[in-house]
């Protein structure tokens, strides 16, 4: 298969007749990346079964990993899903913007697209191209991220282009995304609102709103034999780089001394801005160094994580590491995506 690229400029007229392209390749059952608020997606009809079915061949994502459903508007959710009050409090607060709901689903999803469950995720997208898409499209459009499974989710369409060049029919550029982690899931049909993965939606946000929300276990911790996630896609290994991953648990001074003790051949670290000169004065080369911004500033940390983990592959470390991320706002969506890359393997560090 030939994709086609497209690339989305200030000019309006050129981008409409981007996307009416791309939503004419939808319509006839065809495959489009585009760029989201959060990270590229890979869009087909979420109404056609056998369209549907083309994103996991694609992406070789296991069938039973359900897709979310992108709408235009929030109010499109009631077409598709049994919604409710939660559904309308949510809407309200956060909509259009990072966050997909779980709510039961109606017939008209077919099975392939919620790996056969009886609930349907639904988003929608803040990214006008977007919902532009989805708009003249007329259809929802059910999309995962675009990445090929287990890689890090793409932050650009030259990360697209990498995983699934000639898979897909078209990729439309529309630059960096904004947020560079995956949305908020949180699931309604069950007893209390229940968090299956965090992102730029914070807990403290939702919590806010319901008064009380729980946590799926899979967000932070390792699953053992035959426990089973809410979000079918928590079982699977994501986001590995090829080379071993540790994480440091301790404080920024710990974490720093620790590395230090480490550095060789081969060895990288994924430090903020403030701790390159101090490793690279300790011995590591400055390309073995790589930061992911101002130690403050969190929003840096999550837009850059996966275009860094991309780049550890291409330059064949042999061994890496970060310090473990805090629980709480933005960085608990990091700890969730950093302690998935590492496999779980962290390590405790107190000063003597
Ligand atoms: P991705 O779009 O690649 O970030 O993957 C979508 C995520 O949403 C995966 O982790 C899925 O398991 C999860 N998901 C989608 N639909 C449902 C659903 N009906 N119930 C639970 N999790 C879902
Ligand atoms: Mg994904």
């Amino acid at each position: 298969m030939i994709t086609e690229t497209a690339v989305l400029t200030a000019n309006n007229e050129e981008n409409e007749k981007i996307l009416s392209r791309a939503a004419e390749i939808i319509r006839s059952g065809g495959l489009v990346a585009f760029p989201t608020e959060t990270v590229y997606g890979l869009g087909a009809s979420a109404l056609d079964a056998d369209a549907a079915a083309k994103i996991y061949a694609a992406k070789g994502r296991p069938s039973d990993n359900p897709l979310i459903i992108h709408l235009a508007k929030a109010s499109d959710a009631a077409k598709y899903a049994y919604v409710t009050d939660a559904y309308e409090k949510l809407a309200g607060a956060f909509m259009p913007g990072p966050l997909t709901v779980i709510m039961k689903k109606k017939e008209n999803i077919p099975d392939t697209v919620t790996g056969g469950l009886d609930s349907v995720a639904v988003r929608v997208p803040s990214n006008p191209a977007a919902r532009r898409l989805i708009e003249l499209a007329g259809v929802p459009i059910a999309a995962p991220s675009a990445n090929l499974s287990g890689k890090p989710s793409p932050t650009s369409a030259a990360h697209v282009t990498e995983d699934l060049n000639g898979r897909v029919d078209m990729i439309i550029d529309g630059g960096s995304t904004q947020i560079g982690l995956e949305s908020t899931i949180i699931k309604l049909d069950c007893e209390k609102p229940t968090l299956l993965r965090p992102g730029r939606v914070t807990l403290e946000q939702l919590t806010d709103l319901f008064g009380e929300v729980a946590l799926d276990k899979a967000v932070t911790q390792k699953l053992t034999f035959g426990e089973r996630p809410l979000a079918p896609g928590m079982k699977y290994r994501h986001y590995a780089p090829s080379a071993p991953l540790t994480l440091v648990d301790g404080t920024d001074e710990d974490f720093i001394g620790y590395v230090i003790g480490k550095s060789g051949d081969g060895v990288a670290v994924i430090a903020c801005d403030e701790d390159k000169e101090r490793l690279i004065n300790a011995g590591f080369m400055p390309e073995n160094v790589l930061t992911l911004g101002a130690r403050a500033d969190v929003v840096s940390h999550a837009a850059s994580l996966f275009a860094l983990l991309r780049t550890c592959d291409e330059r064949n470390f042999t061994n890496l590491y970060a310090k473990l991320p805090a629980r709480e706002g933005l960085s608990l969506a990091l700890y969730n995506r950093i302690i998935k890359a590492a496999g779980y393997n962290v390590i405790t560090v107190t000063r003597k």
